[in-house]
């Protein structure tokens, strides 16, 4: 028997979304495989946020979870959203919340790329010199006067987090020695400077390696403001918080992370007394927030053990697959959803209905008994599931989603 991940906590007991039962929720969106939302953990954790970050903004990191509805419901309750394409722009435009502070991060951004965002007025977290200079002459031929951020490539990387995205040679941010001179360049261009970005990593679980990013963070851009003599209007600090996935992931505690910021931030230098904190998050937000249904077609049992087949798989949810063979594999949280709370009474092997052995959902988990037309639940999908998974491949049926 393998382990697998633990139940995020609004489900641990029964498995209902909005009062729906997973059956009537899969009858009602035309059948599976569906991925629900539920808006009563976002809202949840969002005001777990606004508890233990009083006064710092909340933005939404779109490339998390871009189904519309979700945005739409968004913008009523973050502060902005950040973008990493135009394409992402379109969709919060599309679902009608495009009216909120919005900055678009993310190298090579294209002139169409900039022109669309100009034209929104985002305020462009710029990636390297290169960009400001097309930037600033897409800018003219626009008559924009372009709002710009520097993405800094600080140098620490998050420590613990599943990406490390600083402290390297990076296709993100300027280095942060070359950082002041561009500022000064946007200024002196006649460029709207609005502040500091920086983004040193994603999915951390530790209080302390958060803690430490955000003091070095603060740090950095006070040293930066002092060389260049301006106070930044904001600073983005990025994010990273991760959610459990796997046996023995232990929550972050946000708690410990609020407090320990309103004390690095009571203590900050007077170049940043007038600065405006944002903390940008995708993941923690809506990850949880999401389950992924798929029903068994097939049940059958080879040497000894037994496969549960579904009308799912990797082509919608990559990550739970272990992200096409990766060298460690772990189980996600899953469960039979139509018989929640039921007894484990047998190990089963829970795959997609791709031809690979890759197709992996669940490995030798110990589940109630599920037979051909019953209901598996995958949990901790509504990030990066869908919108990060190949789609395409073997031309499977699309997913249908839903937000209750
Ligand atoms: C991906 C990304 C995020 C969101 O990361 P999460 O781990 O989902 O919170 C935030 N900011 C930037 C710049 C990103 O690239």
């Amino acid at each position: 028997m393998k382990a697998m991940g633990p139940l995020p906590p609004e489900w641990q007991a029964d498995l209902r979304f909005a009062a729906h039962t997973p059956e009537d929720l899969a009858a009602q969106s035309g059948g599976t495989p569906l991925f629900v939302y539920d808006r009563a953990v976002i809202r949840a954790r969002i005001a777990q946020f606004r508890s233990a970050f009083p006064g710092i903004a909340l933005h939404y990191a779109i490339k998390a979870n871009p189904f519309g509805p979700l945005l739409a419901f968004m913008s009523s309750e973050v502060d902005g959203f950040d973008l990493a394409s135009a394409g992402e722009l379109q969709k919060l435009q599309a679902a009608g919340a495009g009216d909120r502070p919005v900055s678009f991060a993310g190298p090579g951004k294209t002139g169409a790329d900039m022109s669309a965002g100009l034209a929104a007025a985002v305020t462009f977290n710029l990636e390297s010199e290169e960009e400001w200079t097309s930037l600033r002459r897409i800018a003219a031929r626009d008559s924009v006067r372009p709002r710009v951020a520097v993405r800094v490539n600080p140098p620490f990387g998050l420590k613990g987090s599943g990406m490390k995205m600083g402290g390297l040679a990076s296709p993100f941010g300027v280095d942060h020695d070359r950082v002041p001179a561009l500022v000064r360049r946007i200024i002196d261009e006649g460029g709207d400077w609005r502040g500091l970005h920086v983004y040193a990593g994603s999915q951390s679980l530790s209080a302390d390696a958060i803690i430490d990013g955000q003091r070095a963070t603060v740090a950095l851009a006070a040293e930066i403001a002092a060389e260049v003599g301006v106070t930044p209007p904001e600073v983005n600090l990025g994010g990273g918080f991760g959610i459990p996935y796997f046996a023995g992931d232990q929550p972050l505690d946000i708690v410990a992370v609020g407090a320990a910021l309103k004390q690095t931030l009571d203590q900050r230098p007077a170049i940043l007394r007038d600065t405006n904190f944002v903390i940008e998050l995708g993941r923690w937000l809506v990850g949880e927030a999401g389950v992924y249904l798929t029903r068994v077609v097939d049940r059958k049992v080879s040497r000894g053990r037994t496969f549960l087949v579904t009308d799912g798989g990797l082509q919608h949810m990559l990550a739970a697959s272990g992200n096409f063979g990766q060298l460690l594999r772990r189980n996600y949280p899953v469960a039979v959803a139509n018989r929640f709370g039921a007894e484990a009474e047998e190990e089963v092997t829970v795959v997609g209905c791709l031809c690979t052995p890759l197709d992996l959902l669940a490995d030798e988990i110990t589940l109630p008994r599920a037979e051909v037309g019953d209901l598996i639940a995958i949990f901790c999908a509504g990030a990066y599931g869908l919108t990060a998974s190949p789609q395409g491949f073997l031309s499977m049926p699309a997913a249908r989603e839903v937000l209750v």
